[in-house]
């Protein structure tokens, strides 16, 4: 096992300890923190981990809010709260990770270079030193939006995991680095996304679900259950290619490749038609984005289609996490899809 530099370790903080916000909460871990809160039967653990991004305020608000009402937790609960320097790099709560870093989310696989995949390391050292028998990572969305939940294979634990917070559960197996692929060979692992990252809506859900995944007796299913989650299979991810412009307007840019209609967000979720234009763009398709399916095979022509400088979804598609940020856009992707009854686009 690593040596162990990064991570402040509190056990059972007190109510007054914690300040009276979630600044000052921050500012009283002074750094990524494991907070150990002892529950009722301690020969149980399940962890919860917060602020991988640090502009996801959420979990941070709803794991501050538990430890100021003194509740005590069914089981043992590990928090790993793990992005404390960019949250509280001003603005606070802007900055996903700070300049010229990783994104922390993309780090939990070997090899854990640089200060991030260090941090990344240490986050699973901690899980695999406390076996928790669940754990869930949550998140907001840049923009506004729905809750859903996300993992790398469907099983009934997922299912119920998911079902604690939200209806709606993204199956995808994109081996990122995300901590949610650790799934497959040590604890069952969900990412949350309990909805925008400024929006109300999102951190009283945020609330209430880590209220009933702390105070539950049992979290995992315990027999047949129809969760009746909404299922959503295998989406690709729409990427931009290496150099390309983007922006968001309300008519074609001059001085980018790309634009994309500033509403696109309100697709999120929805069903769009080969007819819904996303956009404009100065170039063919191929030469401006990429999308692989699972296989690893080119499926940018399921997704997208240019006609004379504007930009069509080229079936009826159901498009989710849409960005409307072309940071992350760029960084990472501009929107996910499905076939429009939720399935895996097929080649
Ligand atoms: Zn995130």
């Amino acid at each position: 096992m690593g040596s162990m530099r990064h991570f402040n370790f509190i056990r059972n903080p007190s109510a007054k300890d914690v300040g009276c916000n979630v600044e000052q909460f921050l500012h009283f871990l002074g750094g990524p923190a494991c907070l150990l809160l002892e529950g009722h039967d301690a020969s149980r653990t399940r962890a919860f981990v917060s602020l991988l991004h640090g502009n996801e305020p959420s979990g941070a608000i709803a794991l501050h809010r538990w430890l100021v009402s003194q509740q005590s937790p069914a089981i043992n609960i590990v928090c790993i709260v793990a992005s404390v320097d960019a949250a509280l790099t001003t603005p606070v709560f802007s900055h996903r990770m700070l300049p010229d870093m990783r994104d922390l989310n993309r780090c939990f696989r070997p090899p854990f270079d640089g200060s991030q995949g260090k941090l990344a390391e240490e986050i699973l050292e901690i899980l695999h030193l406390h076996k928790p028998e669940a754990v869930i990572d949550m998140h907001n969305t840049s923009g506004s939006g729905p809750s859903f939940g996300v993992c790398t294979h469907m099983d009934r634990q997922h299912d119920a995991l998911v079902s604690i917070f939200t209806q709606r559960l993204i199956v995808s197996n994109l081996n990122l680095g995300a901590l949610m692929d650790i799934s497959e060979h040590s604890f069952p692992t969900v990412t949350v996304e309990v909805g925008g990252r400024q929006d109300e809506e999102a951190h009283a859900l945020a609330y209430e679900g880590l209220c009933r995944y702390f105070m539950a007796e049992t979290v995992l299913a315990q027999g047949e259950t129809d969760w009746g989650l909404e299922l959503l299979c295998d989406p690709i991810r729409l990427e931009l290619n290496e150099g390309v412009s983007l922006t968001y307007g309300e008519q074609a840019s001059e001085r980018h490749d790309i634009t994309l209609c500033s509403d696109i967000e309100h697709h999120n979720f929805g069903s769009v038609s080969a007819d819904t234009q996303l956009g404009w763009t100065k170039g063919p398709e191929q030469a401006l984005f990429k999308a692989l399916d699972a296989g690893g095979s080119c499926a940018l022509h399921k997704l997208v289609r240019v006609e004379q400088g504007q930009l069509y979804a080229a079936q009826a598609l159901k498009l989710f996490m849409i960005t409307n940020n072309a940071a992350i856009a760029q960084s990472d992707c501009l929107f996910y899809a499905v076939a429009n009854d939720g399935s895996t686009i097929c080649s």
